[in-house]
């Protein structure tokens, strides 16, 4: 199952009234092919900088992005979780004991000391993961490659989870900031690749956001439905964020909503990067 099982009534229930139904298709190629020659990632366009100047300074400047922790724990917290998931998908005959093996190689390659948080998380994903082999009813593919280039992406894409022909998105950010909202452009952009690679419809993608507090993780399930407003929203960003780049138009910093954790913090606030 994977998925909780209120995620898949909800999806039911959408497909009983009929929700789904959109004109912009990954296979419309005539309204979802590049404008312009660079193809950026999805994290590129579903990115949390407001004004997108965190694209431009990285692909237009080369500046290197500030090491900044709590950035790195987003990253650390999204591989514990996933690492199970990717082990099961694998088929190495994952079992509780492998599993607490390749904690521990995992702790070590991240160069992270065992917490209640990390082991917490890690125990979410492992209990996912072993669920996807006792069920095995719906086919689960832990970062898969999915071409690109047809929808204006880079050369492959790949999406956290596809439960069937659903994307899933993994996330720490918080649903109510604009980097959590702008997670939804980012299964609309795997479900526009998937559209143009397979020519199946895929009117639904899943955000998984974890949380946590105290300690204390869980997964806080949402349904996306693509709509055409959604689709195009993403074609709208999608073109803003290779036009950056075409274009060597800096579009200077945000002036409000940037995170506490931007890399690029320092630059945008220092000599030559305007006001934030
Ligand atoms: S500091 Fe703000 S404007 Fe600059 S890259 Fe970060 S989020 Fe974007």
């Amino acid at each position: 199952m994977v998925l909780p099982r209120r995620v898949w009534d909800y999806i039911r229930s959408l497909l009983t009234a009929g929700e789904a139904g959109a004109e912009v298709r990954g296979w419309r190629f005539e309204l979802v092919s590049p404008r312009y020659r660079y193809r950026p990632a999805v994290s590129e366009i579903a990115t949390y900088c407001p004004s997108r100047r965190d694209l431009y300074l990285k692909r237009v400047e080369g500046v290197p992005a500030q090491q900044v922790e709590a950035a790195r724990r987003g990253v650390v917290l999204h591989e514990v979780f996933l690492e199970p998931l990717r082990l099961a998908s694998r088929g190495d005959g994952v079992d509780l004991d492998s599993l607490a093996a390749a904690r521990r190689r995992l702790y070590r390659r991240l160069g992270v000391r065992p917490s209640r948080l990390l082991d917490r998380v890690y125990t979410m994903g492992a209990a996912l993961a072993l669920q996807m082999i006792i069920d095995g009813d719906t086919p689960v593919a832990v970062e898969p490659a999915i071409p690109g280039a047809a929808v204006g992406l880079t050369d492959v894409v790949k999406p956290d989870l596809l439960v069937g022909f659903i994307p899933v998105e993994i996330t720490t950010a918080s649903p109510n900031s604009l980097y959590g909202r702008r997670k939804q452009l980012t299964v609309a952009g795997y479900a526009l690749a998937l559209e143009a690679w397979m020519g199946n419809p895929i009117d639904y993608g899943v955000i998984a956001y974890l949380r946590e507090r105290d300690g204390v993780p869980w997964l806080d399930w949402r349904v996306v439905v693509l709509t055409d407003d959604l689709r195009r929203a993403f074609l709208r960003a999608r073109d803003e964020a290779a036009m950056i780049v075409d274009t060597r138009v800096d579009p200077g910093a945000a002036g409000e909503g940037c995170p506490d954790w931007c890399p690029y913090r320092g630059i945008c606030s220092g000599a030559g990067g305007g006001s934030i």
